[in-house]
């Protein structure tokens, strides 16, 4: 989708710190880490956000959730890790392509502000 920062960093438009790559996801670093390890899996495919998943989904949405444990390995979050994602305005999401935040390296705090 045009004018979508994270098509742009999928289609290597612009530039990311790739962290894994295959022809449905990327994780990258994000730009502005809240802790020592946070990375951004997108789909390829541009969904703006959750509230956006259709049926046809299930199947990349299911693929994505099962690759977490595989990023959080190589990212070495071997005492645990948050997975969030933001939705609209009261979720706080400010980039509008689906993404999910891999957090940890550090003991975080609960509940989120
Ligand atoms: P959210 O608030 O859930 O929409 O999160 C968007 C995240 O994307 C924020 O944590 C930003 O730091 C991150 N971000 C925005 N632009 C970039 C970029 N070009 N490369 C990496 N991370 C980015
Ligand atoms: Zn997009």
């Amino acid at each position: 989708m045009d004018d979508c920062i994270f098509c742009m960093i999928a289609n290597k438009e612009i530039d990311s710190n790739i962290v894994y790559e295959d022809d449905k996801i990327m994780v990258f670093h994000d730009a502005g880490p809240c802790a020592p390890v946070h990375v951004l899996m997108i789909p390829k495919k541009h969904i703006a956000s959750t509230d956006d998943l259709t049926e046809e989904d299930q199947e990349l949405m299911g693929y994505m959730m099962c690759k977490i444990k595989d990023i959080a390995k190589t990212m070495e979050l071997d005492n645990g890790y948050r997975v969030v994602i933001n939705c609209g305005e009261d979720g706080q999401q400010t980039v509008k392509h689906l993404h999910i935040h891999i957090i940890g390296k550090r003991k975080l705090t609960w509940p989120p502000g």
